[in-house]
């Protein structure tokens, strides 16, 4: 198990938003998170990465690391937490006035100091990989949205973190261009990378992840394999959000 969440609870305000979150990822696994609008599928993932500090619950670690929410964080834990896992937002969120180049080496310079010759290198062949090699030089302007959200997810590979956290990574982009991107999360998810999506593609949910969890109103409905939670939901909540979206 990569990681275990138990009981997380998150609310703004009066509004809670997450309740009760139990949830396993297994090293390596695709987590597909699906939903309607508003059930806290974002806000699922924004405190996987302490975007969002949860109100309640316990993180525990493969490596042993354990974080309990319950009482204030401390800025050491929020720090290993935050490099844990790297985050690709659903508009990009890229520096405008750097090149590709430069968003990606900033992370692993700026946050991480590590030495420049070896961040630039490292970002040369991220850019590469995700199929940016001839791009490195523009800024994020003269690029498409596919590009630039391939440079978000060779930003986020490059802090090197053990898991990659996919926010409704495609649905800025015109249709034409989603392919791209759902190509190189493909590729990440050969390669062995454990990864939770948030996604509206259930296609694509349901080729590339290991396990679907379905949300609604804070809460996980139901969760398993894609095949039973796609094909043959259990839960009438379930069954009524894909008939809509099919
Ligand atoms: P989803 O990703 O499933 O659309 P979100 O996690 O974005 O859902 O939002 C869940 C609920 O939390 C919504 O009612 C939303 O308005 C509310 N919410 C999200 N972020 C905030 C915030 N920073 N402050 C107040 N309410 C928020």
């Amino acid at each position: 198990m990569f990681l275990s969440v138990k009981g997380l609870t998150k609310a703004f305000g009066e509004l809670e938003v997450l309740k009760d979150i139990n949830l396993d990822i297994e090293e390596g696994n695709i987590l597909a998170i699906i939903g309607p609008s508003g059930s806290g599928k974002t806000t699922l993932l924004r405190c996987l990465n302490v975007l969002e500090v949860p109100n309640k619950g316990e993180f525990t670690f493969d490596d042993g690391f354990k974080v309990n929410f319950d009482k204030p964080m401390r800025k050491k834990e929020i720090t290993e937490l935050r490099r844990k896992s790297g985050m690709v937002f659903q508009s990009y969120n890229l520096f405008p006035h750097k090149t590709a180049l430069e968003n990606v080496t900033e992370g692993p310079l700026i946050v991480q100091k590590r030495p420049k010759s070896e961040v630039i290198e490292l970002a040369e062949n991220i850019l590469n990989k995700v199929g940016l090699g001839d791009k490195m030089n523009l800024y994020p302007h003269q690029l498409s949205g596919g590009q630039q959200q391939r440079v978000g997810i060779a930003r986020a590979l490059a802090i090197k973190p053990q898991l990659m956290l996919f926010d409704e990574p495609t649905s800025a982009l015109d249709p034409e261009l989603v392919g791209e991107v759902l190509k190189v999360i493909k590729d990440l998810a050969n390669e062995g990378w454990t990864m939770a999506i948030v996604t509206h593609e259930l296609k694509f949910a349901e080729q590339v992840s290991d396990q679907v969890i379905f949300m609604d109103e804070g809460q996980i409905v139901e969760q398993g394999p894609p095949e039973a939670v796609l094909r043959s939901p259990q839960k009438e909540r379930t069954q009524q959000f894909l008939k809509r979206i099919l």
